[in-house]
């Protein structure tokens, strides 16, 4: 006989004002969460009804009937978003586990619509059960993204299956052996999205219990952001008939969405399965908040909206909250952008770079002197370029007495020329050079008698003198 022992948390996260995620846990039989989207009520309304219709419904112990069941909820939460303007637009995720009987055996079914996951851990191995019904997830199936590009494509929010978006939807199920020590993880996005899978794997491996695995997990998602709700159920298969040579095999459909320009994807055949009668066990739904969350925010609005529509032809670049026209399963549900550690880096970089470029034309602009003449045609020594560098204008260091008539016309155009000096001194040492010998006979400046009072000093800082 099958025993299971679990452990679920859900949490609404540290940038999320109320939690739309929902959980079951009917011990000894069926596990299920839900990640509802549909702005003000519209999400915790969606996945709370869908798993309280679940739970209400399955009383089959067979594949068959967990399928119909997640049909069920979809038309609970369609015909309830058709009814109520507030609601309108409404949808959820559900991703179930459940004891299903099985050619006399008991086996497990997962069941699946939208990208909240199911995991499992058998010994080293740990893998997705499901598959994602997203965009990207359907362009990686038909190799036209790479798994990498996905996971910063602009358009991974877009998913392309949910419950209550459309009268009708396809549900995935797979049937799995049920065997002894397997662990199974069935989390929404705000975990996976924020703790990458070795880590998960990690921790599901370091915690034996089950309910302390789902409090680590739900801590590490909030560590790395908490962008998103949070709902992680850890269920341990204590007591099994199964064994791990089973291979795990899909008895519902996996049908792709129409991808528009992107064409048509491959879908798969599904395979009719047998049903029992479910052994009649009480129904103890606990759905929505647990031990580890925080009570929802209600009616704050803030919550993921989702627009709903079909794929459009070409994809706009950006999380812009445009995705075609109403009226097909599309959704879209709006993550907050992520600041990666490279996001920082790169600003950082760019930062420093900014400041070296300008370091670098204050240097060039600033760091030079140059022997010119100044207003009133007296040999001066400029700091600055001649003529100015971009904001930078040469400014006056020292102002002689020595007039450009004092000088013979070879040194004149010296001074004209206004060469640069790479320093101060140099500058000097020009000055100086004119007294020595480039002086018009009869000329007496008191700059070449070593006279002080013959100079004037001014402030760069503060004075400004054109260029002539
Ligand atoms: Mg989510």
């Amino acid at each position: 006989m099958t025993r299971f022992r679990a452990g679920a948390v859900t949490d609404k996260g540290r940038v999320r004002a109320n939690n739309q995620d929902s959980q079951l846990v009917i011990d000894g039989r069926l596990f299920a969460i839900a990640d509802g989207m549909g702005g003000h009520r519209g999400g915790e309304v969606a996945s709370a009804l869908a798993l309280e219709s679940l739970a209400e419904t399955l009383h089959e112990a067979s594949t068959s009937a967990l399928r119909e069941s997640l049909t069920v909820a979809n038309e609970v939460v369609y015909s309830r978003a058709s009814g109520d303007p507030e609601l309108r637009g409404m949808g959820t995720t559900l991703t179930a586990l459940a004891l299903v009987t099985s050619g006399g055996r008991e086996r497990l079914a997962v069941a699946n619509v939208g990208d909240s996951r199911a995991y499992r851990l058998r010994g080293d191995q740990f893998e997705q059960m499901t598959e994602d019904h997203s965009l990207v997830e359907s362009l990686v199936r038909q190799g036209r993204l790479t798994v990498e590009e996905a996971v910063t494509h602009p358009q991974r929010n877009i998913i392309t299956r949910a419950l209550g978006i459309d009268r009708k939807v396809e549900v995935d199920v797979w049937e799995l052996a049920a065997v002894a020590g397997d662990r199974y993880l069935l989390c929404s996005d705000g975990l996976f999205n924020e703790v990458e899978t070795n880590r998960i794997a990690a921790t599901l491996r370091k915690l034996a219990d089950p309910t302390d695995a789902a409090h680590e997990l739900v801590r590490l998602a909030n560590e790395g952001g908490g962008r998103d709700n949070i709902t992680c159920v850890v269920v341990d298969v204590i007591d099994g008939p199964g064994s791990a040579a089973e291979e795990a095999q899909r008895v519902g459909t996996a049908s792709e969405p129409d991808l528009g320009a992107y064409g048509p994807g491959p879908s798969t055949t599904p395979v009719p399965v047998t049903s029992s009668v479910f052994d009649d066990a009480p129904v103890a739904a606990e759905t929505g908040r647990s031990s580890g969350g925080t009570p929802p925010d209600k009616g704050d609005g803030r919550g993921p909206a989702p627009l709903i529509g079909a794929i459009p032809d070409r994809l706009p670049d950006d999380d812009d909250g445009e995705s075609g026209s109403p009226g097909t399963s599309t959704a879209r549900r709006t993550r907050p952008r992520r600041i990666t550690w490279r996001v920082v880096v790169f600003v950082l970089a760019l930062v420093a770079l900014s400041a070296a470029v300008a370091g670098a034309l204050v240097y060039y602009g600033r760091n030079t002197y140059y022997v010119g003449l100044g207003a009133r045609e007296q040999v001066t020594i400029f700091k600055g370029r001649p003529g100015g560098f971009l904001v930078f204008e040469p400014t006056a260091e020292r102002v002689t007495d020595i007039r450009v008539a004092d000088l013979r016309a070879t040194d004149a155009d010296r001074v004209r020329a206004e060469s640069d000096q790479a320093s101060l001194a140099d500058a000097e040492a020009f000055v100086a050079n004119l007294c020595d010998g480039g002086l018009k006979a009869g000329a007496d400046p008191r700059e070449c008698k070593g006279d002080a009072a013959a100079t004037t000093n001014t402030s760069p800082a503060t004075t400004t003198v054109g260029a002539p």
